[in-house]
């Protein structure tokens, strides 16, 4: 009997260096600031979302361009269980963000795409050719060629699902109408709709590209997702916030993890809902991101961190 084929889930994204330095206040013009201490890390939307996925248990893969000194995004990869055979190495400097914080937590970042920006459109043809369809894509907006992504994606019959961030001018050449699902929080909603009610957002979508489904993520205030057949709101969970960092991509990778395994839409938000939560419980990006067990656990049990906060 031939075995039963798993469905993968191909993530084609960006990855990062992040130099975070803590500083008393951000650089000035003409400025020379000594920072007070600094640390590097794991990034970018497309490495936190596989890391995600494949907490969450699906079978993921993540395509995109290794530059030079992007070691340790390899290595972070392979100690979570993601796929990295569709990974290049390339002549270029790893994509990276430069990241200054202040004593209030705030933060400003200077973004560089380096080896990001080095997808071909042989890579592209390559790597699709590894994919069935049924198989699912995940796209984010910080690599090159994302237009040419999306069709090879889509002729080769595969789920795409796109996080279109940094909203910018760049998406005007990717084609919604071949996309399964759009993931936006309010900001983008209203960028690519015209509207931040994620209500009338939808309603605007859904005319101009009928066989999209949206989820918009508001932040504490939770999500609320939009197919042909049903709208579901999830509240956030009560939680204290210590670093949202990655807070939206936890929920993506969970998200679309839950769809993969054919779990209704209203569990799937349960489930992305809770991930979420308990990564903005914990500083970091890629590690603050909870492993399904814990996620599991605290569902049925109703105790999660820091619930219980004085
Ligand atoms: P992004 O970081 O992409 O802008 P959001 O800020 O909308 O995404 O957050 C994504 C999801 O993470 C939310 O829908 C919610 O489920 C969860 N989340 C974000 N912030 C909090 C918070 N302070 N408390 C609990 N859950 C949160």
């Amino acid at each position: 009997m031939a075995e039963a084929y798993i469905m993968r889930v191909l993530n084609f994204g960006s990855l990062n260096l992040d130099y975070v330095y803590q500083v008393e206040h951000f650089v000035q013009p003409g400025e020379t600031l000594s920072a007070a201490s600094q640390s590097v890390n794991a990034g970018g939307k497309g490495l936190n979302q596989s890391v995600a996925l494949a907490k969450a248990g699906a079978e993921v893969c993540h395509a995109g361009c290794i530059g030079t000194g992007g070691d340790l995004l390899l290595d972070l990869l392979n100690e979570n269980g993601v796929g990295t055979e569709y990974l290049r190495a390339v002549p270029s400097i790893q994509g990276n963000a430069v990241i200054q914080v202040n004593p209030e937590g705030q933060n400003c970042i200077l973004l560089f795409g380096g080896s990001n920006q080095c997808i071909t459109d042989e890579q592209i043809e390559q790597t699709m050719k590894g994919f069935a369809p049924g198989d699912w894509l995940v796209l984010q907006n910080e690599v090159n060629n994302l237009p040419r992504v999306v069709d090879v994606g889509y002729a080769r019959g595969m789920k795409i699902v796109l996080n279109p961030s940094p909203c910018n001018e760049k998406l005007k050449e990717v084609d919604f109408g071949k996309l399964s699902w759009l993931l936006v929080n309010e900001i983008e909603a209203e960028q690519l709709s015209g509207s931040r009610e994620p209500e009338k957002a939808w309603q605007l979508l859904h005319v101009k590209y009928p066989a999209l489904s949206l989820l918009v993520t508001l932040g504490s205030e939770g999500s609320v997702a939009f197919t042909k057949e049903k709208t579901v709101c999830q509240p956030a969970f009560p939680v204290r916030a210590v670093d949202t960092t990655a807070a939206g991509d936890t929920f993506t990778g969970y998200f679309i993890s839950g769809l993969m395994e054919n779990h209704s839409l209203s569990d799937c938000m349960l489930l992305a809902s809770m991930a979420a939560a308990i990564s903005v419980t914990r500083p970091g990006a890629a590690q603050s991101i909870p492993r399904k067990e814990e996620v599991e656990k605290a569902l049925l049990t109703g105790i999660f961190p820091c619930t219980h906060w004085e």
